[in-house]
């Protein structure tokens, strides 16, 4: 299980009676986060030293199960002191600016209470030496109890997770990207070393391979699943069958490999009658990271989110198609087949139509629409010299009127601050048309994913303002080149 080590600072100018409550009450806030933040909280002991503070961190960073560490001053803990140790840690960090005693005790405050009590006073000079040595944290401010903290220390450990788990996310290819397409591109070896993920490629004929050992059965056995989840709308079962296969030996295939996502290319399917969609989507929605048309970044993305997410409502998407009556636009979001079922809402059909591109055979896919509710869009490029995040703030809706020739799962949303900003601001900064959706996140999770990595992370929400975005578009250029 994942773990986050809480870690005191202190020194020894207030005597053995200080530090033995402050170990005390060190315990107790750890138990407290323990049971609401979604890692185990190890509280390690109060360090008072400079070389208790490296120990500490050279112990936390040789933890195979620690994802960060959490630093608080409950008393004053001189920041050279830390210096060594924070050239040590390789972990995310979290300072937590809080305090043991919630509201001051006006009546009995004296020097001694100050000097237990001065998280104001140690907390300048923890995050000073951070600021100093240009290091990356997040920084949380309120009481330990107060549930608004909390949260943002979840958000912070969801981010994490998704982080940690990183080195160890394998991206199977199968194909290339598609021909002539840039966004979906990038460098797979720097990613690599932001990130941790490993993207490989894989001849379409090794999955074609592992499809052959399929038995009959198998597919009959998963056909009969389907017919329980979904309702069956065509007569073509030999097709949903047939991905049902697909969706067998994927999974195989991707649990062989170690791979946690995928991407297809509708270019590149010999030997396959269908373009994975059906069986596509059953992986999305196992937890899966999947791109199309060969966008790694995106199948790894989606992984990494749907880790964060603990894989609830966080979709593959694509915008699409706009609706631009005036004081009624929107972006219609779908893809040839490929929206993981997470965001579904209502009654969730399964089909089989012909896929309008490409030469092979109609495939089975899932058909639904989404969730109305506040989400995020998230996108992922390569700008040549570096990565780029975009988060954008959304609302989803449900579409005016139903689709009824639509063949594919869709999600309709308006983008913030409006649609037009919202659109240009997406525009502006080189937003894929891939992306990940997901109701279950903020912007929050993904600001803090992308500080943990070091990439840059721009955001398009309530509060942005084009002239201000595009300086701010102007100086990322100036400040991660
Ligand atoms: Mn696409």
């Amino acid at each position: 299980m994942s773990n986050v080590w809480f870690i005191t600072g202190s020194q020894h100018l207030y005597g053995d009676e200080t530090l033995r409550q402050v170990a005390e009450d060190s315990k107790i806030i750890a138990a407290h986060l323990n049971n609401k933040i979604g890692a185990e909280v190890i509280c390690a002991p109060t360090v008072t030293t400079a070389a208790e503070i490296t120990k500490v961190m050279r112990e936390a960073n040789a933890d195979d199960n620690c994802i960060g560490i959490i630093t608080w001053m409950h008393t004053f803990s001189p920041s050279k002191m830390w210096i060594d140790g924070l050239k040590t840690i390789a972990k995310p960090i979290l300072h937590f600016s809080t305090q043991f005693n919630e509201a001051l005790p006006y009546d009995e405050i004296d020097m001694d209470f100050m000097n237990l009590n001065q998280s104001a006073h140690g907390d300048r000079e923890h995050s000073h030496i951070y600021a100093l040595m240009r290091k990356s944290r997040k920084e949380v401010v309120g009481h330990w109890q107060d549930e608004e903290a909390i949260d943002e220390i979840r958000t912070w450990v969801s981010a994490a997770k998704a982080f940690a788990q990183g080195s160890t996310l394998r991206v199977c290819r199968f194909g290339d990207n598609m021909r002539d397409v840039a966004v979906t591109e990038g460098n797979k070896v720097t990613t690599q070393a932001k990130l941790g993920w490993s993207v490989d490629y894989y001849g379409i004929g090794d999955l074609v391979q592992e499809i052959n050992t399929v038995t009959d059965e198998e597919a009959e056995k998963l056909f009969e699943e389907y017919k329980k989840t979904y309702t069956v709308v065509t007569d073509d079962i030999a097709a949903v069958k047939e991905q049902a296969k697909y969706e067998i030996a994927l999974e195989r295939f991707l649990d062989k490999t170690g791979c946690a996502a995928f991407t297809t290319n509708f270019q590149d399917l010999h030997g396959l009658r269908q373009l994975p969609g059906l069986s596509a989507q059953r992986l999305m929605a196992k937890g899966y990271g999947f791109g199309a048309e060969g966008d790694w970044k995106t199948a790894a993305l989606t992984r990494a989110m749907k880790i964060m997410a603990g894989n609830d409502s966080t979709a593959f998407m694509e915008d699409y198609t706009y609706n631009l009556t005036k004081g009624n636009e929107a972006i219609l979001g779908a893809h040839m087949l490929e929206v993981c079922p997470t965001i579904a809402e209502g009654e969730i059909k399964l089909d089989v139509q012909p896929l309008g591109i490409g030469d092979r055979e109609p495939p089975a896919r899932l058909i639904f629409n989404s969730k109305a509710g506040k989400a995020i869009a998230v996108s992922l490029v390569d700008l040549g010299n570096r990565l780029r995040i975009i988060c954008a703030e959304v609302e989803c809706i449900n579409a005016e009127k139903p689709m009824p020739k639509l063949p594919v799962a869709s999600a309709m949303w308006k983008p913030l601050p409006n649609f037009k900003d919202g659109v240009k601001a997406w525009l502006l900064s080189g937003g894929a048309h891939h992306s990940v959706l997901s109701y279950s996140l903020t912007k929050e999770h993904i600001i803090d994913f992308a500080r943990m990595a070091g990439i840059e992370c721009v955001v398009i929400d309530e509060n942005t303002n084009i002239s201000d975005f595009e300086l701010k578009l102007m100086l990322g250029d100036a400040a991660w080149n």
